[in-house]
């Protein structure tokens, strides 16, 4: 048998393709297979060198997605037959990435693999937005939680407990379940007045922000046709985004001609 060759599973960030971190874009220059998702900067293929081999593993409109345990077959040949494998993912892989699923596929292979991570859509996009997910006297926490129960996953979202132990709610896969969100959150006493912050493709040049409440959220979404991939901020700090745009109107007023 050939000598295994190595797995990166690496985070490529939100969007912006300067967000990927200096050690990914390493291993990205020196992989000989690129697997990559749908939510991969298609720029930051480029980086990999030039007789890579690129395999797009993501879901094709109208298409199903590669089932995982087949990428997970193929990390694993790539790797045996002795290559240097580069797994990319959007954003961070652990977080809502699948990434740990890899890692234990991998590892159950005795594949040497490494897990390099990446900016996560909430804090890239809220960065971008103009929304910190902490802020002293708004909120000292935040959480990231999935908003859609898919891949057959059962594990309960505890809206009871999000919607009074978390001051941020950073909402990722939630744009078609957005109505049944509102719903749990204000049946779990969630002030109806609450501040929401919707933010579609954030850190790329075709961001699109809306601000609202809880209460109104999914009409907002309906009527400006929020589409994926986008996140839902929910908490006080969505304020402080009101606050920085009135300080840039301020500016603007002062510097302008
Ligand atoms: N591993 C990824 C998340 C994958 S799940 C990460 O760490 O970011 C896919 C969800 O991520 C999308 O449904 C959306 O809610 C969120 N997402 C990904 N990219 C985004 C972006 N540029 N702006 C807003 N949300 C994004």
């Amino acid at each position: 048998m050939k000598h295994p060759g190595m797995v990166s599973i690496i985070g490529a960030g939100p969007g912006d393709p300067e967000l990927i971190t200096v050690k990914a874009m390493n291993r990205l220059r020196e992989a000989e297979v690129v697997l990559y998702d749908r939510l991969v900067s298609e720029e930051l293929l480029a980086y990999a060198g030039p007789f890579a081999e690129l395999v797009y593993v993501g879901k094709a409109p109208g298409r199903h997605a590669m089932p995982q345990e087949e990428i997970e077959r193929w990390l694993i040949r790539y790797a045996m037959d002795g290559k240097r494998v580069v797994r990319l993912k959007g954003g961070d892989p652990f977080v809502f990435g699948r990434g740990g699923e890899e890692a234990l596929a991998l590892a159950a292979s005795g594949i040497p693999y490494e897990v390099i991570p990446g900016i996560t859509s909430a804090l890239g996009a809220a960065a971008s937005a103009g929304v910190p997910l902490t802020h002293r006297r708004a909120a000292a926490s935040f959480a990231c939680v999935t908003g859609n129960r898919c891949h057959g996953d059962q594990t309960p979202i505890r809206w009871d407990l999000l919607a009074h132990s978390v001051d941020t709610l950073a909402i990722y896969m939630g744009v078609s379940q957005i109505g049944a969100i509102r719903e749990e959150l204000l049946r779990h006493g969630k002030s109806a007045s609450t501040p929401v912050a919707l933010i579609e493709r954030g850190t790329t040049c075709r961001q699109r922000t809306f601000t609202c409440t809880l209460d109104d959220m999914h009409k907002l979404a309906a009527a400006v046709k929020l589409s994926n991939p986008a996140l839902i901020v929910v908490g006080e700090v969505v304020r402080v985004r009101e606050q920085l745009q009135l300080f840039e109107h301020q500016a603007e007023v002062y510097y302008g001609s």
